[in-house]
């Protein structure tokens, strides 16, 4: 599948079309200078489609920063999501404007293509509650989403998964201290496959030393600052975020380049800056380690992580007790843009220490491709209609004159959605040995041969137990008794649990892959309750309409929701054929 991805930043749109299945890059574009040179970003997604010479695509991966507590895995973006995201906006003001605007451009200019929202934060979906709560009084917390949600989440996801892979380890056994530090820094504690502590927190503002970010401040420092300043919120704002970090401490510039290369001339600010940066660093392994109970890898990645063997140099020293020592040799020479994953750990250490070249574009890719997918697979293939049956009565002529009159017409409540099938507005009691259920609707057209669809709740009510049957197939059922206006009839045989079923098309079952009395497995994407029905028999003929049915026991088991007082009664749940028998 090919793949736009957009990564709207507040000034820039850097975009690339991915190929996920050979994992490689079709073209690269970026646009910076947005709201100056550029207008907006509706304008730069335009500029870089009218580029792209008519590639083809197959969905678009939108970066969207800021998921909050409504998004917690990549999200295939409609109207309603747009609405959320908007709703977003307080918990990162400079970057979800953008990500939305960048959304609604490429929406307007590729409508027919799957658009999905991949979230930074929903990597740290799993940080336990411990390591989300601020100490702050908990309504407060509540009522504005203030806890920590974490970002750099694709990129502490792939670099994760790369490390495994080159360690020949299953993430899931493997407990990795992941390090973005790119302009912007973050650590991550990836425990088993999943993160457990990140260092930003409710914004990408906490935690290590960036570019021209302060990361931890203690809270008072900035209340002193604000007051012997007389700095507004907004401008204290901007200049924790804008004139702090390597930048703030060096008195030169954000970027790691000049700092080194100024310390390296003996520039006391910019050797001071990189003793912070490092010592963040470091601090943050620790205390990763001790969240983790240990450590079996520590990854540097991003501009710096991968290209600054001084950094790598300063934060590996005295991480002995972790049992990680680095190499300085292969630290030097590390290439990874080359290869990908360089050890740079000393042989036979019981902690890896590695250089891994990220790779956000390509894990966007993948988590959009995935999503778009699997929404483009059920809805095109495999979902179903799915309706609940409620208990009902089929009936012969004979058993319909003895309970409505002799040559009873029945009467048409309404059309249920097999062809020629309609609930009546006749109903009958069922007599049952413990109990009666009464005003039971009748379906027509009467048929060859009584039967009494019940759930198993029912047959509790009633004191019968019925066999799980195909319609039709009443042979050696229990008997009831049917008590209509004009009499009672006693039935020896015809009461069953209708069996599980799709009714289908031709077409359907070949679009399916399925035949004619195949038993299928039916996953029901469920409200709370997701369920997989397994013993679902296939019913395939021209005279059916598409349509999986089951009782009120097991609609109530998959918390599927409506009136069941009808006959059938579709519901909006959507089903899908998981695996063939
Ligand atoms: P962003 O977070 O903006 O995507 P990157 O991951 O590209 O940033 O990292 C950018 C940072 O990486 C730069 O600010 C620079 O400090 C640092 N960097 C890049 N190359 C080197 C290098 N060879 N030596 C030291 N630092 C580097």
């Amino acid at each position: 599948m090919n793949v736009l991805v957009l990564n709207c930043g507040s000034t820039s749109l850097k975009a690339e079309i991915r190929d996920t299945k050979l994992n490689t890059s079709l073209g690269k574009w970026h646009v910076e200078r947005i709201g100056n040179v550029v207008k907006n970003h509706g304008v730069a997604v335009a500029q870089v489609l009218a580029q792209t010479e008519g590639a083809l695509i197959h969905a678009v991966g939108h970066r969207v920063v800021h998921g909050g507590e409504a998004f917690t895995e990549p999200t295939q973006i409609d109207d309603e999501v747009v609405q959320t995201l908007e709703l977003l906006v307080p918990l990162a003001p400079l970057h979800v404007p953008a990500n939305l605007q960048g959304i609604r451009a490429a929406r307007a200019a590729l409508p027919d293509l799957p658009h999905v929202a991949v979230f930074d934060t929903a990597f740290h979906a799993t940080l336990p509650n411990r390591a989300k709560h601020y100490a702050i009084p908990e309504d407060i917390a509540t009522r504005h989403g203030i806890r920590r949600y974490g970002f750099h989440g694709p990129s502490h996801a792939y670099v994760a998964r790369q490390a495994a892979l080159h360690m020949d380890e299953d993430l899931r056994d493997l407990r990795v201290i992941t390090l973005h530090l790119g302009g912007g820094c973050s650590a991550t504690a990836v425990e088993y496959g999943r993160s457990v502590e990140t260092s930003m927190g409710m914004t990408p503002l906490e935690g290590l030393v960036m570019g021209t970010r302060s990361g931890d401040v203690d809270a008072g420092a900035l209340i002193a600052i604000a007051r012997a300043e007389g700095l507004t919120i907004d401008e204290l704002d901007s200049m924790l975020n804008r004139e702090c970090g390597l930048a703030g401490l060096s008195d030169t510039s954000g970027d790691l380049r000049d700092i080194e290369a100024r310390a390296a001339e003996g520039d006391p600010l910019c050797r001071n800056a990189i003793n912070v940066f490092a010592h963040r660093i470091r601090k943050y392994i620790g205390a990763y380690a001790a969240v983790m109970g240990g450590v079996d890898a520590i990854v540097f990645t991003a501009g710096i992580g991968e290209n600054s063997a001084l950094i790598r140099h300063r934060v590996a020293q005295r991480l002995d007790f972790l049992g990680a020592r680095i190499d300085e040799d292969l630290n030097r020479d590390a290439n990874v843009r080359e290869h990908g994953v360089v050890d740079i750990g000393a042989p036979g250490c019981r902690c890896r220490l590695l250089v891994v070249a990220t790779d956000e574009a390509s894990e966007i890719a993948s988590q959009a491709a995935r999503v778009a997918s699997h929404v483009d697979e059920i809805n095109a293939e495999l979902r179903i209609p799915i309706a609940i049956s409620a208990r009902h009565v089929h009936l012969d002529r004979a058993t319909c004159d003895l309970l409505f009159g002799e040559g009873y017409q029945l009467t048409k409540y309404k059309d249920i959605s097999q062809p020629g099938q309609f609930a009546c507005n006749e109903r009958v009691d069922l007599v049952g040995p413990r109990k009666t259920i009464e005003r039971v609707r009748i379906l027509g057209p009467l048929r060859r041969a009584n039967q009494v669809e019940v759930s198993r709740t029912d047959e509790f009510t009633l004191g019968i137990d019925a066999p799980i049957r195909n319609s039709g197939d009443v042979a050696n059922s229990p008997g009831i008794t049917l008590r209509g206006p004009n009499g009672t009839v006693t039935l020896t045989q015809g009461v069953i649990q209708a069996r599980r079923h799709i009714h289908m098309q031709p077409a359907d079952a070949e679009r399916m892959g399925v035949n004619d009395r195949d038993v299928v497995e039916v996953a029901i994407d469920s409200n709370g309750r997701d369920l997989v029905f397994g013993d679902v028999l296939v019913r395939v003929s021209e005279k059916y309409a598409l349509e999986m049915h089951v009782d009120t026991d097991e609609a109530n088991a998959a918390e599927l929701t409506s009136d069941v007082s009808g006959a059938l009664v579709s519901s909006t749940a959507q089903v899908r054929i998981t695996r063939r028998r």
